[in-house]
């Protein structure tokens, strides 16, 4: 695996966009192609195209289709530049079994009621997704052979074997860089391997972005604090940590951030009412 240390400047920035194709891309999605885009281009590096398609069950292949549609209708060309993770499950699996083998992993068949329940009992309140968090409860109860269980990170076990703080390399608005310390903490006893898939979110987009070369990872607000989780995988891992720009998000008028479960205009509508790819980059404000 080929890593390149942070601030190495002898090899070219490298940067990703990551969709997930649950769904067709709306202006958000622009947003943050295009602030890729916009940041590689300022610094001399290159974007690379990762399909984030780890949840088999939600993704179509349409939906992937359609994101290549829209990409190259906006300008954006990622030819040869395309990374499909359900192709890589191994390479998950592999990075898994490190931390499996170290004890930092342990088996849990806990249901989303269950983990609700205890986070009730115990006050341990919620992740930064909004989700109870998992402390841990059923680590030392035996496991039901009949049930599927998932992989956990043993959070404070987890800690406990690295030098705290972890720092987090981030950029600003304005190009300056800054440090924060990582609370990965926040997030409880994290799934890495689901019950359903060989993976999950967290686990594969730190390997990817390693295993890519990736220098910079440009991606919107409401993912600055997996950010914190990222930071931590990283350190357990031995793997390079990027440097962070999270952009702000585009909302619509309610002040509400564009999703596609609020059903947002899909770009592709915007183009069928005759938007061009051009009036599209001036409403966001990416050309004069
Ligand atoms: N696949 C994620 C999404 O579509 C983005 C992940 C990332 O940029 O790290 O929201």
């Amino acid at each position: 695996m080929a890593h390149r240390a942070l601030g190495d400047q002898s090899v070219q920035p490298l940067f990703r966009f990551a969709p997930t194709p649950n769904g067709y891309l709306h202006l958000g999605h622009a947003f943050s192609a295009l602030a890729n885009e916009r940041l590689a281009k300022a610094l001399s590096g290159e974007v690379l195209l990762r399909i984030e398609d780890i949840d088999q069950g939600r993704v179509r292949p349409d939906f992937v289709a359609a994101i290549h549609e829209d990409l190259d209708w906006l300008g954006l060309h990622y030819e040869g530049l395309v990374r499909v993770q359900s192709q890589h499950f191994d390479f998950y699996q592999t990075k898994a079994q490190v931390l499996i083998d170290r004890g930092l992993l342990y088996r849990c068949s806990c249901t989303r009621k269950d983990i609700k329940e205890q986070a009730l009992q115990s006050g341990a309140g919620c992740d930064p997704d909004g989700a109870p968090l998992h402390q841990g409860l059923c680590r030392h109860t035996p496991l039901d052979p009949e049930q599927p269980f998932a992989w956990r990170l043993d959070m404070a076990r987890a800690l406990s074997t690295i030098d705290a703080p972890l720092m987090i390399h981030c950029l600003d608005e304005k190009r300056q860089r800054f440090e924060r310390v990582a609370e990965p903490q926040r997030w409880g006893d994290v799934v890495l391997l689901r019950k359903d898939i060989p993976a999950s979110y967290h686990l594969a987009v730190v390997v990817d972005d390693a295993l890519q070369g990736i220098s910079h990872v440009v991606r919107g607000q409401d993912l600055e604090a997996s950010t914190d989780l990222h930071r931590l995988l990283q350190a357990l891992l031995d793997l390079p940590s990027p440097v962070y720009y999270h952009h702000r998000l585009i909302t619509d008028e309610d002040g509400q951030k564009l999703s596609k479960s609020k059903l947002s205009k899909p770009l592709r509508q915007w183009r069928a009412e005759g938007l061009s790819a051009r009036e599209i980059r001036r409403l966001l404000g990416f050309e004069a």
